[in-house]
């Protein structure tokens, strides 16, 4: 006799409820034949489904050995018997256990897609599978569409996907009417008869009548073993016709397939998954905008302090800002600009001097600051012109009359927009000067009062307004080849051996950017780290989200590993179902950030945000990373469940 496709001998199932032990199953000895239709009946409780489950390589006996086609099943890892189950073995339950988010066809797909079958022979396998079961029609359909026969139909179909040589039905017709349960039934026959070995579990003697053999359980032993129909048993018929499975299961196939299912996933649990983004979203919209607004704000500083000279030293008579006396300190001359002009590092050199003063234009009169300064003071403080020019140092040397006034002049002394203040001539005093230039609104954030502010030679101040050759300040442009420090100490050295005293301060731009830099960079790292903390949080709540999902998720879990998925495929699935759901939620955030960006725009005015790309690579980086690193735990707990557990629910 050739060796039974099936053979138990020995076998215990024990299991461990509370401090008792419950023998499901014992001393079970039973040989089945490839062509055989078996059934196994007994009562509730009997054991049957314990066999059954251990037949189908979902559970592990406690004792005892079982050998399908004569391989040993207990030496066998883990990924051996999800190969046993995927090759040999279709299940078909009482309760169908279709996934309810997948079409029918998809359902039927499923096998085929751990068994690494192409799309498209798969999808035509699958469609000619349920044709041939009448399904044809409700090939789209979800399970939840469809009558309890049709479903039982659709798990036929499933099961038969990777050729089922044995096919393993518990209680099928349970949940059915009388008529379905027939359809099902004949059709379990006409399987037989094409050659497939047929196990089917059952209490009704009527369904057993068609076994041609009927193996009775009581309390977890064989009771009685008999041949209904001597001789019809089908042995030795040709082994059922086996779907040919591609073995060239590529990784990125697998990770295509994987992606695919975990969007499926998400798309049918579309509040689950929106609430497991929220953390990650807000998350990654924080960390992104905080830098954004950390680097936009800076920028704006920095271009504030622009203003103030780049490369700049100014030099100012008296102790200090706070110098009661410095008006009266005339100690800084135009002799000492014009030997700074003659150092190395000064590039250029302007004198300013500040008077204020009554302007008036027509009938139009108001208090102005009245800055005397050299030519290259306007490019100096990057000021910007709306319209007309700066004066020359023709212009200073002359001691002409032009004068560039600022946009709060502009307005205050010509508020009427369609007259050009070019050519006009305002009265300083009683002194005429003819507007040469207008500033740009916004490029002087030296009269934070609101005050005019005009700008002539420093040289016409002197002849016309105070008639001395003191001046408040002296702004030095340090030489690109040196160092600024070195250039400040040369300064105070030069200065202090002229005046004999150190009677003036240095005021050193670089030092404010410098420190204003550093500050708004710890800043920006403080808040970032917050934001940083709070993306910790939400990859903990997809981890929390993530485990709540697994354990409602066992069925589906147990479906799968049923009809083949390797610990590996369940693992992949949820982490990239994790993953997914945080790039997603990662790509989100950016959005809330760029949105977040606009609406600050609106009601910001002078800070607006700058976007790096490397910060937005990083969060994108970052989002699925927390994915992976948050989702390893759950997906690891769904690869680990236990088949049978999983499917009974537990
Ligand atoms: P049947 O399918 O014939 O109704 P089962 O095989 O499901 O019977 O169960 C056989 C016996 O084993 C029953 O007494 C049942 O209570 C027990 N049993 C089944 N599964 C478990 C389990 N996971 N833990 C403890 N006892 C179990
Ligand atoms: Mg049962």
């Amino acid at each position: 006799m050739n060796t039974p496709l099936i053979s138990l001998s020995g076998i215990s199932r024990i299991y461990a409820a509370g401090d008792e032990t419950v023998a499901a199953l014992q001393a079970v000895s039973l040989d089945i034949h490839a062509g055989e239709m078996v059934a196994i009946i007994g009562t509730s409780g009997s054991g049957k489904s314990t066999l059954m489950n251990i037949l189908g390589c979902l559970d592990k006996p406690s004792t005892g050995s079982y050998r399908v086609a004569g391989r040993e099943v207990s030496s066998l890892d883990g990924g051996e018997l999800a190969e046993l189950r995927r090759e040999h073995f279709g299940f078909i339950f009482q309760r169908y256990h279709l996934l309810p988010e997948l079409s029918a066809i998809a359902n039927v797909e499923m096998p085929a897609i751990y068994a690494g079958m192409s799309k498209s022979s798969r999808r035509a396998r699958a469609e000619a599978l349920l044709g041939r079961l009448g399904m044809r029609e409700r090939a789209s359909h979800r399970p939840g569409q469809l009558s309890g026969g049709q479903q039982q139909r659709v798990s036929i179909a499933r099961a038969l996907m990777n050729g089922a040589e044995v096919i393993l039905a518990d209680e099928p017709t349970g949940a059915l009417d009388t008529r379905s349960g027939e359809d099902v039934l004949a059709i379990l026959d006409e399987l037989n008869a094409d050659g497939h070995t047929v196990i089917i579990v059952t209490h009704d003697a009527g369904v057993a009548s068609r076994a041609s053999r009927v193996i009775e359980i009581a309390d977890g032993r064989v009771v009685a073993d008999r041949s209904t129909r001597a001789g019809s048993a089908r042995t030795g018929a040709s082994a059922a016709p086996k779907a040919r499975t591609q073995h060239g299961y590529s990784l990125i196939s697998a990770a295509n397939e994987a992606l695919h299912m975990a969007l499926v996933a998400m798309w049918s649990h579309k509040m689950r998954s929106a609430l497991t983004m929220l953390g990650i979203i807000i998350g990654i919209m924080s960390v992104v905008s905080v830098v954004a607004i950390g680097r936009g704000s800076q920028q704006s500083i920095l271009s504030d302090i622009s203003q103030l000279g780049t490369n700049t030293l100014e030099v100012f008579a008296g102790h200090g800002f706070g110098d009661v006396n410095a008006d009266a300190i005339t100690t800084l001359t135009v002799g000492d600009a014009e030997a700074l002009a003659r150092q190395p590092y000064a590039a250029a050199v302007t004198p300013t001097d500040t008077l204020q003063q009554t302007v008036r234009y027509g009938a139009t009169e108001s208090s102005a600051f009245i800055n005397g300064v050299g030519a290259s003071y306007f490019a100096a403080t990057a000021r910007q012109l709306e319209e007309g020019r700066f004066f020359d140092r023709d212009s200073v040397s002359r001691r002409s009359q032009d004068v560039v006034i600022d946009s709060i002049a502009r307005e205050a002394l010509f508020p009427d927009r369609r007259e050009s203040p070019l050519g006009k001539v305002i009265f300083v005093g009683d002194v005429p000067l003819r507007v040469i230039g207008v500033l740009k609104k916004g490029s002087s954030i030296m009269a934070p009062s609101g005050m005019l502010e005009l700008y002539i030679p420093f040289t016409s101040v002197q002849t016309r307004f105070t008639g001395s050759q003191s001046l408040r300040s002296i702004m030095v442009q340090v030489d690109d080849a040196y160092p600024m420090a070195e250039a400040e100490a040369a300064l105070k050295r030069f200065l202090i051996q002229r005046h004999g005293s150190e009677d003036f301060n240095i005021f050193n731009t670089d030092d404010i950017r410098q420190a204003i830099t550093s500050t708004t960079n710890i800043m920006t790292l403080l808040v970032a780290v917050i934001a940083v903390i709070s993306l910790v949080v939400g990859g903990i709540g997809v981890m929390n989200i993530m485990l709540v999902s697994v354990s409602e998720r066992v069925s589906e879990i147990g479906v799968r590993m049923a009809v083949g998925a390797r610990n590996n495929d369940i693992l992949r699935q949820f982490l990239i179902e994790a993953a997914i759901v945080c790039l997603v939620g990662g790509l989100l955030g950016i959005g809330g950030a760029l949105l977040l960006g606009l609406i600050f725009g609106v009601f910001v005015q002078g800070v607006s945000l700058i976007y790096s790309p490397a910060s937005i690579v990083a969060a994108i980086a970052c989002s699925s990373l927390i994915g992976i690193v948050f989702g390893f735990l759950p997906a690891r707990n769904a690869s680990k469940l236990d088949p049978v557990a999983a499917l009974s629910g537990a």
